[in-house]
């Protein structure tokens, strides 16, 4: 088995490679049979090499920290990155992204279905980790303070998915502060003090519904920005007086497929322009962390800029990559491929 190890894999960037089932849509639905793609079979689940086959007469192997398989469960996920969610309750700064063109499998991995307990995802499961773990070091001495918030960044623009008012939600001034604790404080972005599951699920809904307005077709504009959930961790031991902050950031990207030049223009052209250059931004900043190079360039996007805090340093940070397991995404599977084979 290779559960718990994760610790001891070298670095602090991770990437973990995730093939959705096929679904009804997809080439080989009928047969259950993916002809593109090589990756771990039933015997063996969870493994860490995976294959595109005889793509334009080529293969293409990839080796990555992990790769999943199509019928490895929510729960069996979670298990490699129990750990490190651990770890934001013991002061480090943890970044897990979701990466992969849309309906790949991001937002099932992140999130999936809160309320079922076979179908939610990593939020849920990390949230409820993290209270359970908080509570059982009270007898220690601890007392913690979490704070949530959740942020989507949308052509290059803050919306606060957590503002009482609607209208209020455009974040206008990007104002970053850096306090004591290294943490970013954007001007203006609402805070909410949690204290167990049940609250964070209620502010997901909230966030859910603030993502619909001004869009009609919210699964259209999700899958055209990033969404970033924080929580900040503060503890200290009432009788070591001992200190912690940590933080966990929990990040569905934006869809990484690349829309034909030709096919748009005006804001669709934007966006896409605008998602090019964060994605490609995020992979040079990972890039940059991993090969310890002296200029990190984390100002070349919204998303870096706000993440900087969590990224390098001794932070952790864990990418899962999506991929669709359908023939017809072949050519984007390849690309969601070589940009987790650069940042790993
Ligand atoms: P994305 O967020 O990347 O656009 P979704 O998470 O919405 O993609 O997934 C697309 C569809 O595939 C959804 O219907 C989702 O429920 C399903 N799906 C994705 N991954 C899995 C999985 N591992 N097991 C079962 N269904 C999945
Ligand atoms: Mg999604």
């Amino acid at each position: 088995k290779l559960h718990n190890t994760i610790l001891e894999l070298k670095g602090n960037i991770r990437v973990f490679c995730r093939v959705r089932p096929l679904l009804p849509d997809d080439d080989g639905y009928n047969m259950g049979e993916v002809s593109v793609l090589q990756y771990p079979n039933s015997t063996e689940l969870i493994g860490r090499g995976i294959e595109l086959v005889q793509f334009q007469g080529q293969k293409h192997a990839f080796t990555f920290d992990r790769v999943f398989g199509p019928e490895v469960k929510q729960e069996d996920v979670f298990e490699e990155i129990s750990q490190l969610i651990q770890s934001a309750l013991d002061g480090y700064k943890v970044c897990i992204f979701a990466y992969g063109q849309t309906g790949s499998g991001k937002t099932h991995t992140m999130l999936g279905n809160p309320d079922n307990d076979d179908q939610k995802g990593v939020i849920p499961r990390s949230l409820e980790q993290i209270f359970k773990a908080s509570q059982s070091l009270n007898d220690q001495g601890w007392r913690f303070q979490m704070q949530a918030s959740m942020l989507e960044i949308y052509n290059e623009t803050i919306r606060d998915l957590l503002a009482p008012n609607k209208t209020d939600a455009t974040v206008k001034q990007f104002s970053v502060k850096h306090d004591n604790n290294g943490n970013t404080n954007v001007s203006d972005l609402t805070v909410v003090e949690v204290t167990k599951w049940k609250e964070v699920s209620l502010l997901l809904q909230r966030a859910a519904q603030s993502r619909a307005v001004g869009k009609t077709a919210m699964n259209e504009q999700s899958s055209r920005s990033h969404c970033v959930f924080t929580l900040r961790i503060s503890g200290l031991n009432e009788s070591t007086e001992q200190e912690v902050h940590g933080v966990l950031n929990l990040i569905d990207l934006a869809g990484s497929e690349r829309l034909s030049r030709s096919g748009s223009s005006g804001d669709r052209l934007k966006e896409t322009q605008a998602i090019n250059k964060s994605l490609s931004s995020l992979g040079d900043v990972i890039v940059a962390i991993a090969n310890k190079e002296q200029h990190v360039p984390y100002r070349n996007s919204k998303l870096t800029y706000l993440l900087q805090p969590c990224l390098g340093g001794n932070s952790k940070t864990l990418m899962f990559v999506n991929i669709s397991p359908d023939s017809k995404s072949v050519s984007e599977t390849l690309c969601s491929l070589r940009f987790a084979a650069k940042v790993n």
